[in-house]
């Protein structure tokens, strides 16, 4: 398999090659590496090492494997495992549980699913962290605190629109510790590509954004966006009292808000090998996450290759 090599193959041949735990390793390793495997600690590239699960730096002699570093750091699965894992993903929104991931996968353990669940709402990031252009809704929202003694969870959203009403389906969420002007204000930095137009509903605390980014900002007076807005948090508490989330530290994560921006976004990328190979490729930007992090309580770091 040559360097670079995009996915061209359909539901059953893939299936076949995902049970090749060569295939896999050679896979990924192309993925992190296209121009030759770097190594992790010493920053040494090698153009002539062949894909392989482990590697010895011919430079400072550490081993490092085809995961060190990333998302699946010392995973002990088998690597097609995790293959499957996003592959499944793919296929199964919106209907993604722990359960039905740790009965697709064959794990005795709940925990081994949760984690990995989470680590995949992890790689879902990359939808949150495209940008929506044109014209782009942004509001903000709440759940209630559980147990009745806990703060309300605040996120801000943006939605992206060809007119008003309708949506395009590119929505982005983020968890924010306070709905107010500089939240707002980083969010649509992040968000909203520069040069679009920004329409907010009349009613939010940070109305007074309007010379930010070369964007168009407007105020709208009418019940359109804000409809808009309520239609997608009234959808968003459905599917989150649905899913009986109960996160060990009763917090609404950004792993969540990911996998809901997945379900509106998904349709917008047809092409689900190209999916898969993002998603393994976002896998391992990330770097090693703890429990706290998958639990909402920390955020994550990026990895280092
Ligand atoms: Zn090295």
């Amino acid at each position: 398999m040559s360097r670079n090599a995009a996915l061209s193959c359909d539901d059953h041949e893939i299936g076949n090659l995902m049970n090749d735990e060569q295939w896999c390793v050679g896979h990924l390793f192309n993925l992190r590496w296209p121009d030759g495997f770097v190594c992790p600690f010493c920053g040494h590239r090698e153009r002539t090492v062949q894909p392989v699960r482990k590697i010895t730096c011919r430079l400072c002699g550490r081993l490092s494997t085809v995961t060190s570093g990333t998302l699946l750091h010392s995973s002990k699965k088998q690597l097609s495992l995790w293959f499957k894992a996003v592959w499944w993903l793919i296929h199964n929104v919106p209907d993604l549980t722990i359960t039905l991931l740790q009965k697709e996968l064959g794990f005795a353990s709940y925990q081994t699913a949760w984690i990995w669940m989470g680590k995949l709402r992890l790689a879902l990031q990359i939808f949150v962290n495209e940008v929506s252009s044109g014209t782009v809704i942004v509001g903000a929202g709440s759940l209630p605190g559980k147990r009745g003694r806990l703060e309300p969870h605040h996120f801000l959203m943006a939605v992206e629109s060809i007119a008003c009403g309708r949506m395009t389906g590119r929505v982005q969420m983020a968890r924010v510790d306070s709905v107010d002007a500089l939240s707002a204000a980083g969010f649509i930095k992040k968000h909203v590509r520069p040069g679009s137009t920004v329409v907010l509903p009349e009613c939010l605390p940070f109305t007074s954004l309007t010379d930010m980014a070369g964007n168009l900002y407007i105020i709208d007076e009418s019940e359109c966006a804000g409809t808009v807005l309520d239609d997608l948090i009234q959808q968003f508490s459905l599917w989150y009292e649905r899913k009986k989330y109960r996160p060990v530290n009763l917090q609404l994560t950004q792993g969540q808000l990911n996998e809901f921006c997945f379900i509106q976004t998904a349709h917008l990328y047809p092409d689900k090998c190209r999916l898969f190979d993002r998603l393994l490729a976002a896998a391992i930007s990330y770097g090693p996450v703890s429990a706290e992090c998958l639990s909402g309580a920390a955020q994550p770091e990026r990895g280092r290759s």
